[in-house]
């Protein structure tokens, strides 16, 4: 199979898409010769194919890194680090339109939707390009005969995995943080959507990164992504993706060489409305919370709680709301919904809503698929739902949510808190005192306020409780990236 091939999208603009692994700045095929198909949700045919990296393309793809990490990327300083995040960014600015035009085909975003994620991708690179040369240890002053200082020294040759829900956002917040603070990368895309990230790595080559800093590759989880986490010479792994896949990470990485690893998870997050919220606002967020990127966020606010002195008025309202949102054709004009990314999630979200109706939840709207081709599931509301019920407690990641009732602010923050997931949550009200009350009692990484799934690169973002293990985004993020190395010099003679 060729390395590229000319592909012209929906809205006419024509490209050539790369289809190789990227690996020292080169396009190549993978050493088994194996590749696999890429489908558009929107009406279910193969787009293309793309060469698959097994076990020896993940092997080459780390010794790679490995040798730009001990090699011309030590030699570089730190603000020339920088530049080059800050040229990448440019070039995402300049190919915004071809970037994004890929992850609507591939992933099934509506138009304004990739665009901003392209947008945000390309802040997020620029955010930490400068960075680069402000990563600081310290001195620490422990007594007239020493002098203590810290480095931040980079992990070394970092695995990244990313999901399919966000392919070039989540492409830049592992990319902008590893390469600010000087580790080299070897990143495996979502199977669901290898193409953009595959473009983008045409751009890493001209921004000027020198061969095997980013490497890039297309392959399945159970196989390259299994192969990186077992990985004896990748010293981190970072992770976005399901809690299961999170888990057997952290097993691989204890059976193999103890790698670091942080895990970006799954959440079931709560979105509250208070009695004295502007409810038309707070319903426009819940929306926004819930139905953005077809609810395919880890972070979607899926269990809306309300006061029951406005329930019944606010479910009206929302059903009124959740209507109007255009579901369809992702390329087509006023589009807010396109279709789930795959054969696989439509089933997974169309068995919840089976579930739901059985355990006797009642459907306020929608709760079935839109047409018959294409991966549509219209915008779903389930009001009377228990605690108990499959639809409260698991992450559905589809456009479905809950509608739960409570009495008072202490149940608010009871049912808030109620499942093992801990990664965002929403408050709706006007009172400041409810406000930091709630927010302070809520056990999750993002609270956010009268808004809702507004991430923002200079704040960070990750889970609590099974929704992960560190933080992605902001200053926090470095963290991440490096490990501290304590240097003291003892400045008298032995007193020994
Ligand atoms: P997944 O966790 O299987 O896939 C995410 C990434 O992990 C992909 O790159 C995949 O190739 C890789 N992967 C899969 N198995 C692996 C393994 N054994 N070792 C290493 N890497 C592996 O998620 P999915 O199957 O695409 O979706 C399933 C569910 O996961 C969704 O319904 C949703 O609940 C959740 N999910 C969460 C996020 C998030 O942003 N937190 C993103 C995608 C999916």
């Amino acid at each position: 199979m060729a390395l590229s091939q000319e592909i012209t999208l929906p809205n006419g603009i024509k490209y050539e898409q790369p289809l190789g692994l990227f690996i020292n700045n080169e396009f190549v095929k993978g050493v088994d010769g194996k590749t696999f198909e890429t489908v558009n949700p929107h009406d279910e045919k193969v787009i293309t194919s793309v060469h698959e990296a097994t076990e020896k393309d993940v092997d080459i793809a780390v010794k790679a890194a490995r040798e730009a990490l001990d090699g011309p990327w030590k030699k570089l300083i730190p603000t020339e680090r920088g530049r080059l995040l800050t040229k990448l960014a440019d070039l995402f600015e300049e190919h915004k339109d071809i970037i994004a035009g890929i992850d609507t085909l591939d992933n099934g975003k509506a138009t304004p939707f990739s665009k901003g994620d392209v947008q945000n991708a390309s802040y997020c690179l620029r955010y930490y390009g400068g960075w680069c040369d402000k990563i600081l240890g310290q001195t620490i002053d422990t007594d007239p005969n020493s002098l203590n200082y810290t480095i931040h020294e980079p992990i070394g040759v970092v695995g990244q995995i990313i999901p399919w829900n966000f392919p070039m956002l989540m492409w830049s917040w592992k990319i902008g943080p590893a390469i600010a603070t000087g580790n080299t990368v070897v990143l495996k895309t979502a199977e669901q959507t290898p193409l953009s990230a595959l473009y983008v790595a045409t751009l890493i080559k001209k921004a000027g990164f020198p061969p095997g800093v980013i490497n890039i590759i297309s392959g399945l989880g159970r196989v390259a992504g299994a192969a990186m986490s077992a990985h004896m010479d990748i010293d981190k792994i970072a992770f976005t993706g399901s809690t299961l896949v999170g888990r057997q990470i952290l097993q691989a990485a204890a059976k193999s060489n103890l790698k670091k690893v942080t895990l970006e998870l799954g959440g079931k997050s709560p979105n509250i409305v208070f009695p004295d919220a502007d409810l038309e606002n707070a319903i426009s967020w819940i929306n926004f919370g819930i139905y953005f990127n077809h609810g395919q966020c880890c972070c979607a606010g899926s269990r809306v709680l309300v006061h029951e002195a406005i329930y019944e008025k606010f479910l009206e309202a929302f059903k009124a709301r959740a209507n109007k949102n255009k579901v369809g054709d992702p390329f087509a004009e006023g589009t807010f919904q396109g279709p789930q990314v795959s054969q696989l999630q439509f089933d997974r979200i169309m068995g919840y809503i089976e579930d739901g109706k059985k355990a006797g939840a009642r459907v306020i709207t929608g709760g079935e698929r839109q047409g018959t081709t294409g991966y549509y599931i219209k915008p779903t509301i389930f009001a009377d739902v228990t605690g108990e019920m499959k639809i409260v407690q698991e992450e559905i990641f589809g456009p479905v949510c809950t509608i739960q009732k409570f009495k008072d602010e202490e149940e608010a923050i009871k049912l808030a808190n109620a499942t093992t997931y801990g990664l965002a949550a929403g408050i709706h009200t006007k009172d400041l005192n409810t406000t930091i009350r709630v927010a302070n009692a809520i056990k999750a990484g993002t609270v956010w306020v009268n808004q809702y799934n507004n991430t923002h690169y200079q704040t960070p973002f990750g889970g609590y409780k099974e929704s992960g293990i560190g933080r992605e985004l902001g200053q926090y993020a470095l963290e991440n990236y490096t490990q501290v190395k304590a240097v003291r010099i003892y400045l008298g003679n032995s007193p020994f």
